[in-house]
C-alpha cells in the first residue's frame, strides 16, 4: 500500500529522496514565506496528514499539537469535512457574494443561532485579519467615531489596521498604519503591570487603567475596544474574574462597541462555541475564522449585533470581498456544526481539559522548576518557562532562525525528536491539539512534554 499520494495522484513510498528534494527545492526557489527571512528558513516538507498526526517524506510521524496555526480543530482529513467540500464542488463551486446561496445562508443562520442574544447577521471574510478590519469599519460607521482601543500582547492579524491593533512586536517593523489605534494593558497576573497580588486586584486595577485610558483619549472619540476573549498566541491569557464583564460595563457607559476577537478561541477551542460564552458577556461584534471550518478552505467573518446591522439597513455598507461567503468554505462550516454535534466535541474538550490536562500540568509545575506558571482552559494551555522562579526571567526565547542550542529551541527539538510538534511562542510551550484528540494521544504528548521539560530544567539557574 502507498504511504502517501503525490501531486499527480500517484501512490508513493516514504523515503523517496528525489520526491522530497523536489518539494523542498520548489519551496525554497519560488515560495515567499510569512514572517521569515527567506534565506534563513528550512520548512519541513509534509507528505500527508490524518487526524491528529502528520508525516514528513521520510515517514517520521508527528503529533500535531499546534493544530497547525491553531486552526485545525477537527484534525487533518476529517472525512465529514472532505466530503462536504467535494459535494459542494460538484454542485456549485463558486458564486459571487451579491447572489444568494444556500450554503452561505445556512452557515450564517447556524452561526447566529449559536451566538449571543441579539446577534443578527454574519459578514463573511477570507480569514481573521480582514474579519477584524471589517469589524472596526462597522464600529466606526455605526458610532461615527474613529479611535480604537486594543490591548498590548494581542495578535489581530497582519493587514493594515489589524497589524496596528496587534499589541506584540510584530507591529513594530510595519510602522503606524492607522493612527487612531491606542494600546492599553489587560490583566496578566503573572507579569502584572499593576503590581497586583490577587486576581481580583488585577481585575480592579486593569479596569481602572482602562477607564483612565478612555477618559484621557476622549470617550466620544472611541468607536470600539477590541480584545481577544482569551489572548492566544501571546500566552493563553485567561481573563481574571469579572474583567470582561467590567469591560462590557465601560463600553455601555461610554457608548463604545465591544469587539471579541475569537479567531483563535472560537469554535470549541475552550469548550464553548465561542469563548465569551464562558464569561457570560454580550459583545457587539465577534470575529471568527480558523476553527469555523478547520481552515480546510479559507473563511472568516464578523457576527453583527442587531443595532449595528440596523445602521446599514437603509445606508449601504461600504465594503466587500469577491469571495465573501465562498460556497466551498461555507459547506465545510456547515459540516463543522454537524460534526461538533455528532462527536460531542464541546463536552470532550471540557472533559479532557479538566480531567487530563489541568492535573498533569499541575504535576509538571511541582516537578519541573522551569515551569513558572501554567494556565488555560479546554484544549488550550500554556506553560510559561523561566530561568528563575523568583525573578520570573523568561527562558531564552524561541527563534525559528535561531541557534539550535538556545534553550527554547532545545526544548522544541526534544519534543520533535520524540514525535511531537508543539506550539511555541517566546518562552511558552503551548498545548493546542485538534479537538478530536484521543485521551491516549493526549497522554502520549504530555509524556513527551514531561521529558522535554527536563531539557528546560537544565538551564534553570
Ligand atoms: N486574530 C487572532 C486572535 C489570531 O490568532 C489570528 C491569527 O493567528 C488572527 C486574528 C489573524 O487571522 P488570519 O491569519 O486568518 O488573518
Amino acid at each position: 500500500m502507498a504511504d502517501y499520494i503525490d501531486l499527480n495522484g500517484e501512490g508513493r513510498s516514504f523515503g523517496d529522496a528525489e520526491a522530497q528534494a523536489e518539494v523542498r527545492d520548489n519551496d525554497r526557489q519560488y515560495v515567499f514565506h510569512s514572517w521569515s527571512a527567506q534565506g534563513k528558513i528550512n520548512p519541513l516538507p509534509v507528505a500527508k496528514g490524518e487526524g491528529v498526526r502528520f508525516w514528513d517524506y521520510d515517514g517520521n510521524e508527528y503529533l500535531d499539537f499546534s493544530s497547525q496555526l491553531v486552526n485545525l480543530n477537527l484534525g487533518h482529513q476529517h472525512p465529514g469535512l472532505v466530503k462536504a467540500i467535494q459535494d459542494q464542488a460538484g454542485r456549485l463551486a463558486t458564486i459571487q457574494p451579491s447572489m444568494a446561496n444556500d450554503a452561505r445562508g445556512e452557515l450564517a443562520k447556524r452561526i447566529v443561532e449559536h451566538s449571543f442574544e441579539g446577534a443578527r447577521s454574519v459578514f463573511f471574510t477570507n480569514g481573521g485579519a480582514d474579519a477584524n478590519e471589517y469589524a472596526i469599519r462597522m464600529a466606526r460607521h455605526h458610532t461615527g467615531r474613529q479611535k480604537v482601543l486594543a490591548r498590548y500582547r494581542s495578535y489581530h492579524g497582519s493587514t493594515a489596521t489589524a497589524i496596528t491593533m496587534t499589541g506584540d512586536p510584530r507591529r513594530w517593523t510595519n510602522g503606524v498604519i492607522d493612527a487612531n489605534i491606542v494600546h492599553f494593558f489587560g490583566p496578566y497576573q503573572y507579569r502584572s503591570e499593576f503590581y497586583s497580588e490577587t486576581p481580583e486586584q488585577e481585575t480592579e486595577r486593569a479596569l481602572e487603567h482602562l477607564e483612565h485610558t478612555i477618559q484621557l483619549e476622549g470617550p466620544n472619540t472611541i468607536a470600539a475596544i477590541i480584545l481577544e476573549t482569551i489572548t492566544g498566541t501571546n500566552g493563553v491569557l485567561v481573563p481574571t474574574p469579572g474583567y470582561l464583564a467590567g469591560v462590557r460595563e465601560l463600553c455601555d457607559k461610554y457608548g463604545i462597541m465591544m469587539i471579541c476577537d475569537e479567531v483563535m478561541v472560537g469554535f470549541g477551542r475552550v469548550g464553548e462555541w465561542f469563548a465569551y460564552q464562558a464569561f457570560d458577556i454580550t459583545p457587539d461584534l465577534v470575529t471568527f475564522a480558523k476553527g469555523v471550518n478547520s481552515g480546510y478552505v479559507p473563511l472568516g467573518g464578523v457576527v453583527i449585533s442587531e443595532a449595528i446591522h440596523d445602521t446599514f439597513v437603509e445606508r449601504p455598507f461600504p465594503g466587500g470581498l469577491t469571495y465573501s461567503g465562498h460556497p466551498l468554505a461555507c459547506a465545510a462550516g456547515i459540516a463543522t456544526f454537524d460534526i461538533f454535534e455528532e462527536e460531542g466535541i464541546l463536552e470532550r474538550v471540557r472533559d479532557l481539559g479538566e480531567r487530563v490536562i489541568a492535573p498533569r500540568l499541575a504535576e509538571f509545575a511541582e516537578k519541573h522548576p522551569s515551569v513558572g506558571e501554567f494556565r488555560g482552559r479546554g484544549l488550550f494551555w500554556a506553560l510559561e518557562l523561566v530561568l528563575d522562579r523568583e525573578t520570573r526571567e523568561p527562558l531564552v526565547p524561541f527563534n525559528a532562525a535561531g541557534d539550535a542550542a538556545a534553550p527554547m529551541n532545545a526544548v522544541v527539538a526534544a519534543c520533535k525528536d520524540a514525535g511531537l510538534s508543539p506550539f511555541v511562542h517566546f518562552n511558552r510551550l503551548q498545548i493546542a491539539p485538534p479537538l478530536i484528540v484521543s485521551e491516549e494521544d493526549l497522554v502520549k504528548a504530555l509524556d513527551i512534554m514531561d521529558e522535554a521539560l527536563t531539557v528546560a530544567d537544565g538551564y534553570y539557574t
